[in-house]
């Protein structure tokens, strides 16, 4: 194969490729950015990551937070954590809680709204249809 036109193959493979299953592979969760600060820990694209997952800040901090083990804030555009994490942990974190309340769990998709009936939390997916409870662990 002519590396040359390794582009072109894949433009080309891409464009082959019907609506519905380019739509599959949109949601992307930007990789954290972070600076450390004095022992401490900033996520600098929170913001990128959070309207992404569109989800309430409130509700993400908080389970967010709890996964990590610490205590924490927004400041500005940035997301402060107290200590110093790994990105690979705060990514796989941040991939956790998209899983359990941001995709489908039928259709994978992220086109979803988390709904409260008395204790329980649902995740109710506009694309599908599909309507799941959320166990919190
Ligand atoms: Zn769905």
């Amino acid at each position: 194969m002519d590396i040359n036109n390794y582009d072109d193959l894949i433009d080309r493979a891409y464009e082959n490729i019907p609506e519905n299953v380019k739509k599959l592979s949109r949601f992307e969760i930007p990789k954290v950015q972070i600076r450390f600060e004095a022992k401490n820990t900033y996520i600098t694209n929170f913001n990128r990551i959070i309207n992404i997952l569109n989800r309430d800040r409130k509700h993400f901090i908080g389970v967010f937070l709890k996964k990590v083990g610490t205590m924490g804030e927004i400041r500005g555009q940035q997301l402060f954590l107290k200590g110093i994490y790994k990105e690979q942990v705060l990514n796989r974190l941040i991939e956790v809680y998209s899983k359990t309340y941001v995709l489908c769990k039928i259709c994978n998709k992220p086109d979803t709204d988390i709904q409260k009936e008395g204790k329980k939390i649902f995740l109710k997916c506009t694309a599908c249809g599909a309507r799941e409870e959320i166990k919190e662990k």
